[in-house]
């Protein structure tokens, strides 16, 4: 690991590519508009990045369909298309310091995640789709004798991504390497707030071999560039993750235009249920304390709900408060720290907003609360816990993407669920306890996508990530993932 001053000597001397990229190549947006992305740890600006919009929807999906209809990216047999996207994953690794401080300046989270989390994890998605894609077989069906059925998986043709700014490698990866895997031509929507590092990714995937026009970036606002592509009628299929008011106009959107196969990773407010036959109070204590200061809190599986039982509760948040005092804000730079700042002003005061209305109705701020700045500037908060909540209190309804964590308690385990799937959110959720039937009792009565015992966000390329209610409908990652960017067909033969 580099030291804190080699990440920021690499830090100043890095260029951002900050134009759109279509069709193989950088280009102004069509209106020569621009917006400028800044730094949160500074609050400075990174660059001036080109803002897409209607127009440059427009070229960006003719291009992306003109090249599928040719077949060299649609109709290339998958173990060659496997070849490309692994040299994509190796380019990706020997520029792996680049992307980690791009995502680091542009939206704030430590060093040390990007190296640890994001990075690997980005490389890995790409390498493991890669790897299934010329392992996935058609079926025959068991029709008659006299005929022959076979069902088969085709591209679906343009696939619009639109990412959040919370791991912007990360979840463009998610959709980009399963879209691109199976044949379709790929158009990505990064959030305003942090589109450098995708930019980049896009002249690596052109150096690894993937043919002009397949795969483009359009940078730009949401309501602009991020409606005109949910709304065109010559894009087939809008992979979303975001926020889940933002998932709902998609639908809209999707309905309204050519009803477009929509799939939507979208918010949460996952709860952590801390029973007293937990092995380990002071484990479970790190765990909670992992599981919402982690990137700041801005993690859509964010456990910002703690459940624990009554008998338990003054041990567990001695420990919590202990562990939580670890997460001090930093910049983010510095391999030591843990906790970087929030992504901008607006999401700085949306969580000081939350932890007013956590004190006005009534919580007790245990541990932090107050903004933060280290040199004197930055969009820095606290490691907040805010005690004697419950479930009636709007912080405690309402996704807060930030460092806040609200600890309620219960005693029994029908309410520990009951008070967990008391949410319009199923993303994840976490279970400490060394009860083996109790672990799969509880599973199985929580109404979410994902399920973490004794351990919180733990995953593998192996395992489908998304949720349910609220949360979305989606599943990124695994085999799963390949279905959402494939056709289903069947061809039925009278012999
Ligand atoms: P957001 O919904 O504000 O924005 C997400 C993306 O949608 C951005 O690229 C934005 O520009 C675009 N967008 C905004 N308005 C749009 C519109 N009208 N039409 C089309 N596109 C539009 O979310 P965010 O603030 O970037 O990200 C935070 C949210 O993402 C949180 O709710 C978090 O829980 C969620 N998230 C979910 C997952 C998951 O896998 N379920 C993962 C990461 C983040």
């Amino acid at each position: 690991m580099k030291t804190h001053a080699e990440w920021k000597a690499l830090s100043e001397s890095l260029t951002f590519r900050s134009q759109a990229w279509i069709n193989g190549q950088f280009v102004d947006a069509e209106s020569g508009e621009t917006f400028e992305c800044i730094n949160p740890t500074n609050e400075q600006k990174l660059a001036d990045v080109s803002s897409c919009d209607q127009a440059d929807a427009d070229i960006a999906v003719a291009h992306a369909r003109e090249v599928y209809r040719s077949g060299v990216w649609s109709e290339m047999a998958p173990a060659q298309r496997k070849r490309v996207l692994l040299k994509l994953a190796d380019l990706m690794e020997a520029h792996k310091d680049e992307f980690a401080v791009l995502d680091t300046l542009d939206m704030g989270k430590s060093i040390s995640e990007m190296v640890g989390i994001d990075i690997p994890d980005s490389i890995d998605c790409f390498r493991w789709t890669a790897e299934c894609i010329d392992k996935v077989y058609g079926e025959i069906a068991p029709t008659g004798n006299d005929t022959l059925a076979l069902i088969s998986h085709e591209p679906v043709g343009v696939v619009a991504a639109i990412t959040p700014w919370n791991y912007p490698l990360m979840m463009a990866a998610w959709k980009i390497a399963p879209a691109l895997a199976a044949g379709n031509s790929v158009i990505l929507k990064p959030s305003e707030k942090s589109p450098l590092s995708v930019l980049r990714l896009a002249e690596l995937a052109k150096e690894a071999g993937i043919p002009d026009g397949v795969f483009n970036v359009l940078p730009g606002f949401g309501h602009t560039v991020g409606k005109a592509l949910a709304l065109h009628n010559d894009v087939n299929v809008l992979a979303f993750t975001g926020s889940s008011r933002v998932a709902g106009m998609l639908m809209g959107y999707a309905g309204e235009s050519n009803m477009k196969r929509i799939w939507l990773e979208a918010g949460g407010k996952s709860p952590n249920l801390i029973f007293d036959d937990c092995d380990d109070v002071k484990k479970a204590a790190a765990g909670a304390a992992a599981a919402i200061f982690s990137n700041q809190g801005e993690v859509c599986i964010a456990c910002s709900r703690v459940y624990v039982q009554k008998s338990i509760k003054e041990e567990f948040i001695a420990a919590l408060a202990e562990e939580a005092s670890r997460y001090q804000p930093g910049d983010p730079l510095d391999p030591a720290t843990k906790m970087g700042p929030v992504v901008d002003g607006t999401q700085l005061a949306t969580v000081q907003r939350y932890i007013q209305s956590a004190e006005d109705e009534g919580g007790n701020i245990l541990l932090g609360g107050q903004p933060e700045y280290v040199d004197g500037q930055g969009f820095f908060v606290k490691p907040t816990i805010v005690t004697e909540a419950h479930n009636g209190m709007t912080f405690v309804k309402e996704e807060i993407f930030g460092p806040v964590l609200a600890v309620c308690e219960f005693e029994t385990e029908e309410e520990a669920i009951e008070l967990a799937n008391d949410s319009q959110y199923g993303l994840g959720a976490a279970i400490w306890t060394a009860n083996l039937s109790r672990a799969h009792r509880v599973s199985r009565k929580i109404h979410s996508g994902m399920v973490w015992v004794n351990t919180w966000g733990e995953g593998d390329m192996t395992v489908p990530f998304g949720g349910v209610k609220a949360s979305g409908n989606g599943r990124d990652k695994s085999l799963h993932a390949l279905e959402k960017y494939s056709e289903l067909k069947q061809v039925m033969i009278r012999l």
